[in-house]
């Protein structure tokens, strides 16, 4: 570690201005604060954090449908970290504190078994393209989701876009990578190097993203061989359009995004809460998910600010008592500065 430790020194000396560079991957978050990565880096290279979080990126309009599903009588289970996350309406755990019936799960096939008892039971469905083809796989077997899955590459290419915060390069997320593959990475014409979650993958990448900043080049590397192929993983690409289309996706932070969101297609349509309990969710006033609160998550999901700029962090809004979702789940980007940073 020593080692590539000084040659990112020697490269960032060669290079002698401000470098941002941007991880947008929740597993990259956690690496980089738990091995102090940023307090390695020499004085020009600065880290920043992405929208790499899916419980994070979440928009309010979707928890508050979910809860507001759950509080109709609706029985729903979802991942334990979207549990917690506030809404208007509460969180899913308040509504089970309620009486409704709601049920933490770690794997879609304990989905699956939650509606053998409780047919009409609705899966919250989240994450990018790494869970997106077990959700596929459980439609197909009859359950009906409420599905909030995205793709990834549009936000980092909305961030790139939106301009407001200066991104000389990407560490790009291994674990997507695993599915989409390196091909679709290139898209974007900024250094991108796609990193495995060791902190030598991370310093590797960080050297290999300075190496193409100081020769001028904006080109899609490859520092995680050892999962990453450039075609990904088609099988798991194919369950995901089996079921999907892409459409558009709300995030948290951003807004809605053209085709980032996956969406149920027609032949699956029966089991698509948003069609199935459309009468519900139509009676929702939504109006009061876009009230502003004092919580600068969306600030944060897209790398203008960070936690300790919250006046919040760690005084009224801490891991035991998350205010909003960032600090939820341990990949969000407050919830890893609360453990790790001091
Ligand atoms: Fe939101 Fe809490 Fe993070 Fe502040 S510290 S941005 S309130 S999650």
């Amino acid at each position: 570690m020593e080692n590539i430790i000084k040659k990112i020194n020697e490269i960032a000396g060669k290079i002698r201005r401000d470098i941002f560079l941007m991880e947008v991957c929740g597993t990259h978050t956690q690496a980089v604060a738990k091995y102090g990565l940023k307090e390695l880096m020499p004085k020009n290279i600065n880290l920043t954090t992405g929208p790499g979080c899916p419980v994070c990126v979440t928009s309010q309009e979707d928890i508050d449908a979910i809860v507001n599903l759950a509080l109709a009588d609706i029985p729903v289970a979802t991942y334990g970290d979207m549990m917690r996350v506030p809404g208007y309406y509460g969180s899913l755990d308040q509504a089970r504190e309620k009486g409704a019936k709601v049920f933490a799960v770690y794997s879609i096939e304990e989905a699956l078994n939650i509606q053998k008892k409780y047919s009409d039971l609705v899966f919250f469905g989240l994450g990018f393209e790494t869970t997106t083809p077990m959700t596929a796989y459980a439609i197909k077997k009859g359950l009906t989701v409420y599905s909030i899955h995205k793709s990834f590459l549009p936000a980092m290419q909305a961030l790139l876009k939106i301009g407001e915060l200066k991104i000389d390069g990407y560490i790009c997320p291994g674990h997507i990578a695993t599915i989409i593959g390196s091909k679709p990475f290139k898209s974007m014409k900024v250094p991108q190097v796609i990193a495995g979650f060791e902190a030598e993958d991370i310093l590797l990448a960080i050297f290999m993203l300075l190496k193409q900043i100081l020769n001028n080049q904006a080109v899609v590397e490859n520092e995680y061989l050892r999962s990453v192929r450039e075609q990904g993983n088609q099988k798991a690409m194919q369950e995901i359009f089996d079921v999907f289309d892409l459409g558009d996706g709300n995030w948290r932070g951003f807004g809605i995004i053209p085709k980032s969101g996956f969406k149920i297609k027609k032949l699956y349509q029966k089991f698509d809460a948003k069609i199935k309990y459309k009468k519900i969710l139509d009676q929702i006033d939504f109006s009061f998910s876009q009230k502003p609160t004092n919580c600068i998550c969306h600030e944060i999901i897209r790398g203008l600010k960070t936690p300790k700029q919250c006046p919040l962090f760690k005084k009224i809004c801490a891991p035991e008592n998350p205010i909003g979702p960032c600090m939820v789940s341990i990949e969000g980007a407050c919830n890893v500065f609360a453990r790790y940073v001091k």
